[in-house]
């Protein structure tokens, strides 16, 4: 039995260093109890511009069992959690976070977990004290969002999760570019369950996640996997015409009264407004349109720029 760890790093050295240590020993105090026979860290550097990329070459040149992917350019957190998934060689592969919000003393009961045969083990925060109350806000909007769109998510789980070998080959068969694993593995069924944990605050360093990439993170995560906004467009534009409908009616009524003619204000605030909501949904629907766009093109996740401890029978690069 063996365990894979995937870390997706950017411009992590503040934590890189730390994260390594506390990590390898956890894994080799589990190895020492046979909890499992071997294990591999594959660290994957998402186009750092610090000194990541050195620290991860020094710590893979002391241990065969670190080993690092290294991106050509930033990707992104999603690409670089993939790559990881298809290189790991381990019956359990779990992800986590570079900077120890995920506490790793939780591998243990994920592992407790998957014995018991859940495939899919899900480490889901208890609750969110670290978080500023705006991140709060934000998050626990985007899970009521995701949710009231028909999206299968699980509510404060982040990528801390483990995956079985099955699991893993399973998801070798989903050849999306605009990648949300949140919801591809709920999506994907088997057993699964739920693992409590508290968040700890980020080691150092600061999160890569500004608000603008959570809002384009959110914002992919509702249009890869539900239509519900293009269906809301056809009914706002259903309910807008009608209104229109009563606006003749009305029109109508007020001339037959002989009260005065409407001034411009009538027919220039419907203009637009009608006008606005055209450009919106036309925006909407160019939205998907732009992804349907880049799923033909079927462009690669990411390209690698070198692969370190990976053997010479390493898989396909890249594909998925
Ligand atoms: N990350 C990445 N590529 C990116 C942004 C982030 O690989 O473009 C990694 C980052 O190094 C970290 C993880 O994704 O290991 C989560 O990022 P972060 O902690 O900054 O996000 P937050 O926890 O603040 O949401
Ligand atoms: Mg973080």
């Amino acid at each position: 039995m063996k365990v894979s760890i995937v870390i997706p790093v950017f411009n992590e050295e503040a934590v890189v260093p730390a994260t390594n240590s506390r990590l390898s020993g956890l894994l080799e105090e589990m190895r020492g109890r046979r909890l499992f026979d071997d294990y591999e860290i594959i660290y994957v550097d998402d186009g750092s511009r610090d000194r990541t990329p050195e620290i991860l070459t020094g710590l893979a040149a002391a241990s065969p069992r670190i080993k690092v992917i290294s991106f050509s350019r930033n990707f992104g957190h999603q690409p670089a959690l993939a790559a990881g998934l298809l290189h790991a060689t381990g019956d359990a592969v779990v992800s986590l976070d570079a900077d120890l919000q995920d506490p790793p003393e939780l591998i243990g009961e994920m592992l407790t977990r998957y014995r018991e045969g859940h495939d899919i083990v899900y480490a889901v925060r208890r609750q969110r004290d670290t978080d500023t109350w705006f991140k709060r806000l934000t998050a626990r909007l985007f899970y009521r969002l995701m949710r009231g769109m028909g999206v299968d998510i699980v509510y404060d789980h982040a990528d801390y999760r483990l995956l079985s070998r099955r699991v893993v080959e399973e998801f070798r068969k989903i050849r999306e570019v605009n990648l949300f694993l949140r919801g591809i593995f709920p999506s994907m069924g088997f057993r699964s369950c739920i693992v409590p944990y508290d968040r700890q605050d980020r080691f150092a360093g600061e999160t890569k996640y500004p608000l603008r990439r959570m809002i384009a993170f959110a914002w992919d995560g509702i249009t890869s996997f539900s239509t519900l906004p293009l269906r809301l467009a056809s009914v706002a534009g259903l309910l807008i015409s009608l209104f229109s409908l009563l606006l003749i009616v009305w029109a109508l009524l007020t001339k037959l009264t002989g009260k005065a003619i409407p001034g411009w204000t009538s027919t220039v605030i419907p203009l637009f407004f009608i006008g606005g909501l055209n450009i919106l949904f036309l925006g909407l629907i160019g939205e998907y349109i732009g992804k349907i766009y880049r799923e033909v093109k079927a462009r690669p996740l990411f390209f690698i720029r070198e692969m370190l401890n990976f053997g010479p029978d390493k898989p396909d690069q890249g594909e998925q």
